[in-house]
């Protein structure tokens, strides 16, 4: 970690309170860095915009990704000011970013209410016994897109 990476994440804890000023959601920053400059900010705006995904992560995700136009962030470092939720963890994965720091972790934010724990021991439950109930369907119905997509030249894998 160097000084640079603190000043970083002094953003990204200056982008929490920002959003939290603003009322528009949690107090969760996020900042998005590739080759030392700072490619998308984002605060949580879950309550603002009505959108539950919209946390500080995702938010700034989103942007790099419109800013850069790819949707692979793998040369870029992630600063957050929170540790990812499942959600958030989930979306680093899959724009592949080569690293993450955070400054608040799970059970800070859980002190103050937002408490991510239960998500991931719903991940080891079955799906029928999640406190939200999953129940699979269809599956011959729709395994031919699946199957087409398997074939198809003209994709674009990620
Ligand atoms: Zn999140």
């Amino acid at each position: 970690m160097t000084e640079e990476d603190k000043n970083f994440m002094r953003r990204a804890i200056s982008l929490a309170q920002e959003g939290m000023n603003a009322n528009a959601g949690g107090p969760f920053g996020a900042v998005v860095v590739k080759n030392g400059e700072i490619i998308a900010e984002g605060y949580n705006k879950v309550t603002s915009t009505n959108d539950p995904t919209a946390h500080a992560e995702v938010t700034a995700i989103r942007k790099a990704c419109e800013n850069l136009k790819t949707f692979q962030l793998d040369d870029c470092i992630l600063y957050t000011s929170c540790e990812p939720c499942p959600m958030c963890l989930g979306a680093i994965y899959w724009a592949r970013f080569k690293k993450v720091y955070y400054a608040l972790e799970q059970t800070d934010a859980a002190t103050i209410g937002f408490d991510d724990a239960f998500i991931y021991k719903e991940i080891e439950l079955q799906p029928e016994n999640r406190s939200i109930p999953f129940a699979a369907i269809l599956r011959e119905e729709a395994l031919p897109v699946f199957q087409e997509w398997d074939k198809k030249e003209n994709r674009t894998k990620y």
